[in-house]
């Protein structure tokens, strides 16, 4: 941001002293017009690079604008899916970006489908796969808007077991503009409609202006409303190694709500 950028020298010079780094890059979420962001200090590798994260790879680039490719701050919520909700299940992946919920999830699940917006995400979905040797027959990527995809499944009778829903705050289509604290009802109910039996559903936002308490509450009404009898089994937020302020609340932006339908 513009205030911290102020600090930037200090900040390098503390990280410079505290780690062993091979390279150092920025990311400014402001415009300036005499800086750019990008590559600070180092050795320039490479992109992407590969990281690994709980046994899975993940391709990363430093230099292609805000998104790396993966963002570190859902680490504990893929290894909870992994780890307790896609064994054996079919795992739809909504808003799919690299694919990361489902490159976590497919050597365990009977099948993954990946569906994101974007034409790149097919792409680098594939490449993320291939980094983890998996087979890529059970995996199934759509380049497609959530909720024409909610239509195509239905058409088709498609059910899945475990559907994630990971949405950027907003997002705009040729149609539509679409905002999670107005349009979180509409994901969920249109899940609904394709869940399986005793599926789960993996809620996420990371909208710092919608809080813990009214996502929930959105959350509950929403599966209320549509008659659903459901359990919260977890509620996860950001790992620990992500500082917080405690008289800042919203710098706890990261909400995961995991909902066991009965
Ligand atoms: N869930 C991802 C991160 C999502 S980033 C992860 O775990 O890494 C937001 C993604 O939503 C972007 O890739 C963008 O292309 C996609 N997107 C935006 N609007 C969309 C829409 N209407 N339907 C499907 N994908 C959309």
């Amino acid at each position: 941001s513009k205030g911290i950028y102020k600090f930037k020298y200090l900040i390098l010079q503390a990280i410079q002293n505290v780690f062993q780094y091979t390279s150092i890059f920025e990311k400014m979420r402001f415009k300036d017009t005499d800086f750019e962001g990008g590559f600070v200090t180092g050795e320039a590798p490479e992109f992407p690079i590969v990281i690994e994260e709980n046994f899975a790879f993940y391709n990363v680039n430093l230099n292609d604008g805000l998104m790396t490719g993966i963002f570190l701050d859902q680490k504990e919520v893929r290894k909870k899916l992994r780890d307790q909700f896609a064994s054996n299940n079919k795992v739809l992946n909504l808003f799919s970006y690299t694919g990361a919920f489902s490159v976590i999830s497919a050597p365990i699940a009977e099948q993954t489908t990946s569906v994101d917006l974007a034409n790149r995400s097919r792409s680098l979905t594939e490449e993320n796969f291939g980094l983890n040797s998996i087979d890529p027959k059970p995996q199934y990527i759509y380049v497609m808007d959530t909720f024409d995809f909610y239509s195509y499944a239905e058409r088709h009778q498609l059910l899945y077991d475990t559907i994630v829903i990971d949405p950027p705050s907003f997002a705009r289509n040729k149609k539509k503009t679409f905002s999670v604290m107005k349009d979180y009802d509409k994901l969920i109910d249109g899940a609904l409609n394709i869940l399986a039996p005793q599926g789960t559903l993996l809620l996420c936002t990371n909208n710092s202006a919608y809080s813990l308490k009214s996502f929930k509450n959105t959350v509950k009404k929403t599966l209320e409303d549509a008659d659903v009898d459901y359990d919260i089994v977890e509620v996860m937020g950001l790992p620990k190694d992500f500082k917080t302020h405690p008289h800042y609340k919203p710098s706890k932006y990261l909400k995961a709500i995991f909902v066991q339908v009965k």
